[in-house]
C-alpha cells in the first residue's frame, strides 16, 4: 500500500516524512521494570507503539522490534539515588528478585496478549546482557567519557556538548540544581553507568566488573541492548514522554559517545494516561491494572478502543464512565461489520480507495480518533456493498487490533422460544457445553421476569456474571452476553 507516513519526531519537535534507514525497520521500545504489575497507563504506551508497528507493516515494511525487560538497576528516582525497584519489590513480597522478575514479566506479557499487542521480534532481559553493558562502559572509559566516584562509574556529560539539545534543557536551570546534595558526582546531569554494591548490605543481583562488584545503571541497559539487536541509526525509538528528559537524553549521550554514530532517526513519545488529574504511576495510589478492569467486567479490548479516543501525543483522562462508553462503541462497531458473504468478489484497488480517509488519518502521525471516525463513515456508507464494508473493516483491523470481524463471526445467535435473540460474543473463549448452559439460564431468567419473579431473575443473572459473563438487556428484547476475556 502506497502512503506517505508522517511521524512527529521529538528530536526537532516536528512532524516528518518517515524514511527507513534499513531494509528491515529497526524499532526499539523501552520495556517495563518488572517489579510490579503494569498499570493501564503503561499499557497505553505499548498500545500506541503496537499501532505504530502495525502501521509500518501495513505499509509494507518489515519491522525488527525490540522491547527490553528491565530486571535490574532502575532506581526509585530516575536519577542515581534511592533503592533498586526490583530489590524493593522482592522485599515487599518476600520472594527472590529473580522470582519477582519472572512473575511480573509473565504477567506483563499476558497483558499484552489480552490487548492484541503483537510480540516483539526480541525480548532482551537486562540481566542477560551484563557483558554487553560492561563492554560499552569500557569503550566509553577508553574514549575518556567516564570518571569514578565512591559509589560508581559515571558518564561525564560535560564531554558531550550536545547533551542538553534533545530535551531542550536549560544549562542555567540545571546548574541551579547542583546545590542539591549529589555526592561525588561532578555535574547534576552526570549519571551512573555502573554502581558498586553497597558495603553494608548484600544485593541479590550483582556482578563482577573491571571496576568492582556491582550492577549496571538503568540507562546503559537500553543503549547496550539496542546495539546488540539493531543496527545504528535505529529507525524508531519509542517510550513514554517521561523518558525524554533523563532516560533518553542519557541513552543518546552514551550510544553516540561509544559508537561515534547517530543513535536514532525518529524519536516517538506517547503522553500519559491520567487519572484524577494526576499521572498514573506504579508508585502512586491511583494504580489500575488490566486485572482490575477485567474484574469490573470490561474486556481488555475495550481498553484498547478507549485509547483510540485521544491522539497518542495528548494526555488521556481515565474514568470508568468513559471506558464504559468505549466498550459500547466497540460492541456497536462489531455489530456494524457485516457477516461474511463469499459470493461477492472485492477488488483490492477498490478497498484501498475506500480506506483512503482511514489511512490518511493513521499516516498523519497516528491520528486514531480521526481514523475511527473514518471507519465509521465507511460502515455507514449506503453506497458500499456489505462485502466491501467487511473487507475494509478486516483491513483496518490489521492496524486497530480490535478483533472486529473475528468477534462478529464468533457471535453466536440463538432465537429462543419467545422469539427474542440471545447473542453470545467471543464463543472461542467457551466450549459448547458451557454455551448451552448459558442459553438455558437466559431462558429461565426471561421466564422468571415474565412471572414477576425478580429475585429469581436476579439470582440467574448473578449465576451468569459468576461465569465471567457480562449480561446486557437491549431495548429490542435481545439479551447480549459477552465473555469478559
Ligand atoms: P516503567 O515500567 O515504569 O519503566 O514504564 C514502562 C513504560 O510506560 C514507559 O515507556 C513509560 O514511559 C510509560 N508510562 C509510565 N507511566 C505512564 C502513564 N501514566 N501513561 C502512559 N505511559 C506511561
Ligand atoms: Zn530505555
Amino acid at each position: 500500500m502506497k502512503h506517505d507516513f508522517y511521524l512527529f519526531n521529538t528530536a526537532g519537535r516536528v512532524k516528518e516524512l518517515f524514511r527507513a534507514a534499513h531494509n528491515e525497520v529497526g524499532m526499539y521500545c523501552c520495556g517495563p521494570t518488572v517489579y510490579n504489575y503494569a498499570h493501564i497507563g503503561n499499557l497505553r504506551t505499548y498500545i500506541f507503539e503496537d499501532v505504530l508497528k502495525r502501521t509500518l507493516q501495513a505499509l509494507g515494511y518489515k519491522v525488527r522490534h525490540v522491547v527490553n525487560i528491565t530486571d535490574v538497576g532502575h532506581l526509585t528516582s530516575d536519577e542515581d539515588s534511592g533503592d533498586d525497584k526490583m530489590e524493593k519489590g522482592a522485599i515487599r513480597e518476600g520472594k527472590s528478585v529473580w522470582d519477582i522478575a519472572a512473575f511480573y514479566t509473565k504477567r506483563f506479557q499476558d497483558d499484552l496478549k489480552a490487548l492484541n499487542i503483537t510480540d516483539p521480534t526480541r525480548w532482551p532481559k537486562a540481566t542477560a546482557h551484563i557483558d554487553q553493558m560492561i563492554s560499552m562502559i569500557s569503550d566509553l572509559e577508553r574514549k575518556g567519557f567516564t570518571y569514578r566516584t565512591n559509589d560508581g562509574i559515571y558518564f561525564d556529560t560535560t564531554r558531550f556538548p550536545s547533551y542538553c539539545d534533545f530535551a531542550g534543557l536549560d544549562p542555567e536551570t540545571l546548574r541551579a540544581g547542583e546545590r542539591v546534595e549529589m555526592g561525588e558526582k561532578r555535574a547534576v546531569t552526570d549519571f551512573a553507568l555502573w554502581k558498586f554494591s553497597p558495603s553494608d548490605k548484600k544485593r541479590q543481583m550483582e556482578w563482577e566488573s573491571p571496576w568492582g562488584v556491582g550492577f549496571p545503571g538503568w540507562h546503559i541497559e537500553c543503549s547496550a541492548m539496542s546495539a546488540e539487536y539493531l543496527p545504528l541509526p535505529i529507525d524508531i525509538h519509542c517510550g513514554g514522554a517521561d523518558h525524554i528528559r533523563v532516560h533518553h537524553t542519557n541513552e543518546i549521550a552514551q550510544s553516540e559517545a561509544a559508537s561515534g554514530k547517530k543513535f536514532v532517526n525518529y524519536w516517538v513519545h506517547g503522553e500519559f494516561l491520567v487519572i484524577d488529574k494526576g499521572k498514573m504511576a506504579k508508585s502512586g495510589e491511583n494504580f489500575v491494572t488490566l486485572e482490575v478492569l477485567k474484574k469490573k467486567g470490561f474486556s481488555a479490548l475495550s481498553y484498547r478502543m478507549f485509547c483510540y479516543t485521544a491522539h497518542y501525543r495528548n494526555p488521556l483522562s481515565f474514568s470508568w464512565d468513559s471506558l464504559s462508553a468505549a466498550e459500547n462503541a466497540l460492541v456497536n462497531l462489531r455489530k456494524a461489520v457485516p457477516q461474511q458473504d463469499s459470493s461477492e468478489h472485492v477488488e483490492n484497488d477498490v478497498i484501498e480507495t475506500i480506506l483512503t480517509p482511514f489511512f490518511n488519518a493513521v499516516c498523519d502521525d497516528l491520528n486514531m480518533p480521526r481514523a475511527m471516525a473514518a471507519l465509521w463513515d465507511i460502515l455507514k456508507n449506503g453506497s458500499l456493498s456489505l462485502m466491501q464494508k467487511r473487507v475494509a473493516a478486516e483491513r483496518a483491523d490489521t492496524i486497530l487490533g480490535l478483533d472486529l470481524t473475528q468477534r462478529a463471526a464468533d457471535a453466536y445467535t440463538y432465537s429462543s422460544d419467545d422469539e427474542k435473540r440471545i447473542v453470545v460474543y467471543s464463543l472461542r473463549e467457551l466450549d459448547t457445553g458451557v454455551c448451552d448452559g448459558i442459553f438455558e439460564k437466559v431462558r429461565l431468567r426471561r421466564a422468571a421476569r415474565a412471572n414477576k419473579d425478580f429475585a429469581g431473575a436476579d439470582r440467574l443473572r448473578n449465576e451468569l456474571v459468576n461465569l465471567g459473563l457480562t449480561v446486557k438487556d437491549l431495548p429490542d428484547g435481545t439479551t447480549e452476553i459477552t465473555f469478559s476475556s
